[in-house]
């Protein structure tokens, strides 16, 4: 069975400088379009109601889109920084 993933690949970048909250560089980035395991895509899930029946519900994870999008957030810092 095959699977289409989605893979970030980490290089440093090709400029740095210290910042003030001690990194050196950030990067953020977004990816879209995930399917969202909850409701599998359906914008809504099925619960049962106060009357004991079947009634449908925007999902609370993707909150009725029916996918859900990723931020990742690259911070660079000093490894092991040594002191002099
Ligand atoms: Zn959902």
């Amino acid at each position: 069975m095959s699977i289409m993933k989605t893979v970030a690949v980490v290089e440093a970048p090709e400029s740095v400088r210290l910042q003030a909250d001690g990194t050196v560089a950030r990067e953020l980035s977004e990816r879209r379009g995930f399917v969202c395991p909850q409701c599998n895509g359906s914008g809504y899930v099925m619960r049962d109601n106060a009357h004991g029946e079947l009634e449908k519900v925007q999902c609370d994870a993707c909150m009725g889109y029916g996918s859900l999008k990723a931020r990742i957030l690259v911070e660079w810092l000093p490894d092991n920084p040594v002191k002099y």
